[in-house]
């Protein structure tokens, strides 16, 4: 019994340690949606700015709004996901950063909209009152918008800004993808915490909207984004079909005896 024993410790002593791999399998298909979406995000190009609703390009097509409290890190997420360094400082030219902001997505029925980040200092609290509507109003009216992307920092999630942003899209019907920014700042125990109280809370709320973490430092979830946004924008991937009538033999037959 005890030569066994001895026997199996020096067997496992030998025996080369195997490595255990943890990693998520991912379906090869959503990656490669992922990756082609990315690809198409890149196209991005900015379209104009608008003031208010009336001058705001044709609303044809379907776009997807990025809204989040300033410093929430909404600019170095668009320029992250379309991977253009300069994209969203289009927004934050001097005038333009109380304008609602479109970027085509290789296609002008097809667009991305970056709207002013909310609680800027510097803007005199009459123009935040007049801002606000103008925003309410797109929100309300604006035909094409399908959903919102809405940036939170990781830090400071679910702010009056925040809620005010989710009851309009809920009373609205449309849909929210919330993004958890700046997850670099947190070690992924904490950050995944956050991701589940979020979670929990919008539960609470009765709200059924998606929510993941990213980082614009590290491209945290830039995949995930990517994927959401190709879908809800009716991207389609644009594959040549891998099936081809002429590359099927005939069939003869000795094939059929055989
Ligand atoms: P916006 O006002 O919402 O457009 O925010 P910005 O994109 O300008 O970012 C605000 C600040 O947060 C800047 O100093 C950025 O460098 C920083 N920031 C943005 N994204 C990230 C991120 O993913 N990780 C970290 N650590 N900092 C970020």
């Amino acid at each position: 019994m005890r030569q066994r024993q001895q026997s199996k410790d020096t067997k496992a002593k030998l025996a080369p340690k195997q490595k255990i791999s943890y990693e998520k399998k991912t379906d090869p298909a959503l990656t490669e949606y992922a990756v082609q979406s990315l690809n198409w995000l890149r196209q991005a190009e900015f379209l104009m700015s608008a003031p208010k609703l009336a001058l705001c390009v044709e609303d044809t097509g379907y776009e997807i709004a990025f809204a989040g409290r300033s410093n929430a890190g909404k600019s170095s997420a668009i320029n992250a996901l379309t991977n253009q360094k300069q994209l969203a400082r289009a927004s934050k030219k001097p005038g333009r950063t109380q304008m609602i902001n479109f970027f085509s997505l290789g296609n002008p029925d097809q667009r991305l909209v970056d709207l002013p980040g909310y609680g800027y200092a510097a803007v005199p609290e009459a123009m935040k009152i007049v801002w606000q509507k103008e925003l309410e109003n797109y929100l309300i009216h604006r035909k094409s918008l399908q959903g919102l992307v809405l940036l939170m920092d990781i830090r400071h999630p679910l702010q009056h800004f925040d809620l005010m942003m989710l009851e309009w899209a809920h009373s609205r019907h449309l849909f929210v993808h919330i993004l958890l920014t700046k997850a670099d700042k947190l070690n992924r125990g904490p950050a995944n915490k956050t991701l589940l109280e979020v979670k929990q809370q919008l539960k609470k709320m009765k709200l059924d909207f998606s929510i993941q973490l990213f980082s614009s430092l590290n491209r945290i979830g830039l995949e995930e984004l990517s994927s959401v946004m190709a879908g809800r924008l009716n991207y389609t991937l644009e594959q040549p079909s891998e099936f081809d009538l002429n590359e099927i033999p005939e069939v003869s037959e000795t094939d059929i005896e055989e």
